[in-house]
């Protein structure tokens, strides 16, 4: 799956919104929905990726807070508003069911994910295929599965490549970020910009820190790739 950095500010504009605050948008513009997920510690949902390293776990959204109610992480996750009305949650779990009825193609699903305060991977388009709803501690919670889609599939020649690239954590993104200035160390450029591994991942057992990590834009990062092959 890709792993394009962008500002807040970026991914706002690419998605032709002033703000973007909801986790989960169904719609949000015409052809397909919108989600962020994070793996931080202090995430308030469990969203990870799978081993095969093209599906992603993204957790369903809680009922919103309501004065003197229980709190949201104690109840199930709804499927519906007190009015009837579908919940997030509920419209991705409509469009699985028809999908799974043959009844239309897959949802497509843009996915952000957050590294740092002000920083996100644009991870591309996902199929919203399925979901599951289980039983977490006290309640029961939506499991949405997302596949990345061949569109969503990064230029780099082989798949240990992209296994790699999702394995840098996010304590050494935050440094590269910081060090690199938030540019491309070949040609500065803002734009586009991949985390970059520099030890080629067939010489193997070298740790990621910072020291092997670098910022590298679309183009450079690319060319890197057509060297090696
Ligand atoms: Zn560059």
């Amino acid at each position: 799956m890709r792993d394009e950095i962008v500002s807040y500010r970026d991914m706002c504009d690419r998605e032709g919104i002033q703000t973007l605050q909801r986790g989960m948008n169904y719609r949000l513009r015409t052809s397909y929905s919108v989600v962020l997920m994070s793996r931080r510690s202090n995430a308030p949902y469990a969203d990870r990726i799978l081993k095969d390293g093209e599906t992603i776990e993204y957790e369903g959204h809680d009922a919103p807070r309501r004065d003197r109610a229980a709190d949201p992480k104690s109840l199930d996750q709804p499927r519906l508003l007190p009015t009837g009305r579908f919940t997030q949650n509920g419209l991705f779990a409509e469009a699985i069911e028809a999908y799974q009825r043959n009844e239309r193609d897959p949802e497509l699903v843009r996915v952000y994910e957050k590294l740092f305060n002000g920083v996100w991977s644009d991870k591309g388009l996902f199929e919203l295929i399925d979901y599951k709803f289980v039983q977490s501690g006290p309640r029961k919670v939506f499991k949405f599965h997302l596949r990345a889609t061949e569109d969503s599939q990064p230029p780099l020649p082989t798949e240990a490549e992209i296994v790699h690239r999702r394995l840098i954590p996010s304590e050494v993104k935050k440094e590269v970020w910081k060090r690199d200035k938030g540019r491309s160390v070949l040609c500065g450029q803002t734009d586009h910009l991949h985390f970059d591994h520099d030890i080629p991942w067939s010489k193997g057992g070298a740790s990621i820190t910072a020291a092997n990590v670098r910022l590298l834009c679309a183009r450079h990062n690319l060319q890197k790739h057509d060297n090696i092959e």
